[in-house]
């Protein structure tokens, strides 16, 4: 991880990001307070045998808020985690929670460990044994404490999840709710895992339909034959990636992986490079972008919009002056330090915070709750339905004009939503009225100069109704 001298911790950055919100507000000190604060933090230690060794591993959960039920958050497996980034990112879910109108609180959870230096069957064992310890504490329910995966868990992660609170919980008809992002075929939803890419592409389309906010930016047009440098090529990063470039003509130039980074200012194929990660390990030996060493110094590199997809403080107050992008739109949580991000606004750099571009996972995470407690599909009442009258109507058209209507026609008109029609409209329902809210939120306060900030009011505003209506007690 990139070394941040001089700078607020990742949490402090995240409630100085706050202050400045709040401060343009004028909320009440105690209100403020309250919502500023964790409410729990718990860690665990707990030992597993692996290769006929203890070994005794150590985990995080926080839950930020529970104005709402459940807190919802990701897990993240990562060796460099620590008590302060999981309550930092507890604390952002919160707001992006509230952002996007889902109606949960904030949480977030890690476990202190390198995946990849364990088998398979000993990252179950592991996870099981985790997720025993977050349910015996109450920090793992499908009404109080729902995780999600996040760096270095999956849909596998969460099937195990899911099982384990099954067997602890058998008469809990809720039990498959009580974590989101798993397969399929164990109650997971259609579109949840490019669910956070989606986003961010939906978020970037909607930034693009202000041609204010455009030019604010330097830039002018559409998002067709836009350069882009992505950081990370994980789940967010790759489904950002082949989003933008396969259906928005986006120029990928510069991929940065955490061992170096590919450019090609003609763009880059992404389903070429994800085949040859998939086949190969890496991104080093790939032969149709230029390979460089020094990842970290490509996030220098000038183009329309830079997309940091993978760690947090990437952007600090060591590089900030240097980054060359126009717009930059943080798929990763807190990828901007607090200083960075200042600089960063001096030099008329706009950013799309994380708070809302990144919450297209939550927002089909909530999705996915919803079928879960539902206990059926989206879709499955109405499909049918609404096919017999697309084919009804085009009959009528056929009728009343006289002439056949074509067969590309007829099967558009009659064909009935699906569950991932359903999830995709829904995603971008979502990041469409939330843009549309941050900006009326600055346009409606001169105080108010960034996206960052306006995020944050307009949250803000929403969680202290919801504590000043319920109160405190
Ligand atoms: P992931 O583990 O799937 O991918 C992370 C990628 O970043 C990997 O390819 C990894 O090799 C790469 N990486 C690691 N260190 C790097 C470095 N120093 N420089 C460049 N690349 C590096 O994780 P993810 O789920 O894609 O999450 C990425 C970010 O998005 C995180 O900040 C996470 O909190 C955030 N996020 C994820 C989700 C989600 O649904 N998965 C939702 C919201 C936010």
């Amino acid at each position: 991880m990139t070394k941040v001298f001089n700078e607020p911790t990742f949490r402090d950055g995240v409630n100085l990001m706050v202050d400045r919100a709040i401060a343009v507000m004028g909320l009440d000190e105690g209100v403020a307070k309250a919502i500023k604060s964790c409410n729990a933090v718990l860690q665990v230690q707990f030992p597993v045998k692996i290769r006929d060794k203890i070994e005794v591993f150590t985990g995080w959960r926080a839950t930020h808020s529970t104005h709402r039920l459940p807190s919802k958050g990701g897990i993240r497996y990562a060796p460099y985690a620590d008590q302060n980034e999981v309550e930092a990112l507890a604390a952002l879910m919160t707001y992006k929670c509230a952002i996007v109108d889902v109606p949960f609180g904030g949480s977030k959870g890690a476990l202190l460990i390198d995946p990849s230096q364990y088998s398979r069957d000993e990252l179950e064992l592991i996870t099981r044994r985790f997720t025993l310890e977050l349910i015996r504490k109450g920090f793992l329910s499908p009404s109080t404490n729902v995780p999600a995966p996040d760096i270095g868990t999956g849909q596998r992660e969460m099937a195990w999840m899911a099982d384990t609170y099954k067997h602890l919980h058998p008469d809990d008809i809720n039990y498959v709710a009580c974590v989101t992002g798993k397969p399929i075929h164990h109650g997971g939803i259609q579109g949840r895992v490019e669910a956070t890419g989606r986003g961010v592409q939906y978020a970037i389309q909607e930034f693009f339909r202000h041609a204010d906010d455009v030019k604010e930016a330097n830039l002018s047009g559409s998002l067709e034959g836009k350069t882009c440098v992505i950081q990370g090529f994980g789940n967010v990063g790759y489904h950002a990636a082949k989003f933008l470039s396969e259906e928005d003509g986006v120029k990928i130039t510069a991929i940065i992986e955490y061992n170096g980074a590919l450019i090609n200012d003609d763009g880059i194929d992404i389903e070429q490079l994800r085949q040859h990660i998939d086949e190969h390990g890496g991104v080093e030996t790939f032969t149709c972008a230029h390979f460089v060493e020094d990842g970290h110094a490509v996030l220098e590199k000038e183009c329309d919009i830079l997309i940091p997809a993978a760690l947090e403080s990437q952007i600090t107050m060591e590089n900030a002056s240097q980054i060359n992008a126009k717009l930059i739109v943080e798929a990763a949580n807190g990828p901007i330090t607090f200083g960075a991000d200042e600089i960063l606004a001096k030099k008329g750099v706009i950013i799309i915070p994380d708070a809302y571009a990144n919450a297209g996972g939550v927002t089909v995470s909530y999705f996915e709750w919803i079928r879960n407690i539902s206990h059926i599909r989206f879709g499955r009442m109405q499909r049918r339905h609404d096919e017999m009258r697309g084919a009804e109507m085009t009959r009528v058209i056929e009728e009343a004009t006289g002439r056949h209507v074509s067969d590309q026609i007829r099967h558009s008109i009659s064909r009935g939503a699906d569950e991932l029609d359903l999830v995709r409209s829904g995603l971008d329902d979502t990041m469409r009225l939330a843009y549309q809210e941050i900006r009326a939120t600055r346009e409606n306060n001169d105080n108010i100069k960034d996206l960052r900030t306006a995020v944050y009011v307009t949250a803000i505003e929403k969680i202290s109704r919801s504590y000043l209506e319920v109160g405190v007690y």
